[in-house]
């Protein structure tokens, strides 16, 4: 059987973990913290990076430093996975969902400006697949109206609109390392703060809400607790294990780069035929190659897809459930119909076997697959 995923070490990971094993430091903000930190401020030209222990926190260290709260409304799309609402809910906040493109996938930046109001506090795009949204657009809109934009970048690490990095538009990104993203320390994220104003405070909601990290810098001679924190400092044996990875991007992204490309002109000629449409990448996108999908004239014909290819011995996901139709989303008004290219999305797409270590015999079993099924 092809896996759908299948992570694994592939440079100096092990290395650097038994490095942190043996220095005495185990706890977070030590070396290996730090590096990745570097690095990845390097990518986005980030004014900070903070490594967090999942995206999820992220987004929750996001929802915290905007000062989100009950009454507020964060639009969001509902083509997406639930931390990028429930970070805001958390707080208190009313997600507003928004629905996608029909050609990327990624929220509609046309149907923005009608869901705009007096109370709207954030918001939240996600670059879905790694292939960015219109963040010309979306910045102009939301810097007219003084609302700050957070860019969920759990999908687009090194992917790029208009030549910048995606991830370095919004005052706020949030990156994951989970195992199923692109670089991986098993669980494990990032915040990127591009506003300066706000790196002291998410450095004290980081820890605990203390000013530790001043304290261990010299900066003060004792720490106190000075506002809401949480505990989202991940361990130096996983920020070696992802600095391994870090170290790897290019090799990483030009591996999972082919991939992608031999599956689009694999499967173009018999998605055409078929009626099946594969993901559009903009002219002024550079893809972060997160996943290949591809998407079924229908939920019937998804689920028929899915059935065969899994009897050819290949591994398929569909993916997002759309938020605004989930128990919780129909708790905030959400009901069917409201996003109907979302609704369509979720029941079409299929995510295809993708990872980094994968051989050309693995990816010509599952082209071969696809290529034998009819719509
Ligand atoms: C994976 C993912 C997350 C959550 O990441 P964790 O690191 O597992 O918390 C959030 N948003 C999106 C869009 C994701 O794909």
């Amino acid at each position: 059987m092809v896996p759908f995923n299948a992570p694994g070490a592939i440079g100096r990971e092990m290395q650097y973990v038994q490095e942190a094993a043996h220095s005495g430091h185990l706890a977070g903000d030590g070396p290996f913290t730090k590096r990745c930190e570097e690095r990845l401020k390097g990518v986005l030209d980030a004014s900070r990076v903070l490594l967090t222990t999942s995206c999820t926190h992220a987004l929750e260290m996001a929802a915290l430093l905007l000062r989100v709260g009950p009454g507020d409304e964060v639009i969001l799309p509902s083509f997406t996975f639930v931390s990028t609402a429930n970070a805001f809910v958390l707080r208190g906040a009313t997600p507003v969902f928004a629905d996608i493109r029909p050609d990327t996938l990624n929220i509609d930046e046309a149907a923005l400006p009608s869901l705009i109001t007096p109370r709207t506090r954030a918001i939240v795009v996600v670059h879905y697949a790694g292939i960015g949204c219109a963040m010309d657009r979306i910045m102009a809109l939301a810097g007219s109206h003084g609302i700050p934009v957070v860019e969920d970048n759990a999908h687009g690490l090194f992917g790029t609109f208009a030549g910048r990095p995606l991830g370095s538009f919004g005052a706020l990104s949030t990156m994951s390392f989970h195992d199923t993203k692109n670089f991986t320390c098993g669980e494990g994220g990032a915040l990127a703060v591009n506003d300066p104003a706000l790196i002291e405070r998410a450095e004290i909601l980081r820890e605990k809400g203390t000013n530790r990290s001043r304290f261990f810098r010299g900066e003060v001679d004792k720490y106190t607790w000075l506002d809401l924190g949480s505990s989202y400092v991940p361990s130096e044996m996983l920020s070696a294990f992802l600095l391994g990875q870090l170290e790897e991007h290019e090799r990483i992204q030009s591996a999972r780069e082919r991939i992608f490309r031999r599956y689009g002109d694999a499967l173009r000629a018999w998605a055409a035929l078929q009626g099946v449409d594969l993901p559009h990448v903009p002219d002024d996108c550079g893809p972060a190659w997160h996943l290949f999908y591809v998407r079924l004239p229908g939920l019937e014909a998804r689920q028929r897809f899915i059935a065969h290819m899994k009897s050819c011995g290949s591994h398929c996901l569909f993916h997002y459930l759309p938020l605004h139709i989930s128990p919780m989303g129909r708790q905030f008004g959400g009901r069917p119909g409201r996003c109907p290219v979302s609704e369509r999305a979720s029941d079409e797409l299929v995510r295809l076997p993708f990872f980094t270590l994968m051989t050309e015999s693995d990816q010509s079993q599952v082209i071969d697959a696809a290529l034998a099924f009819r719509t």
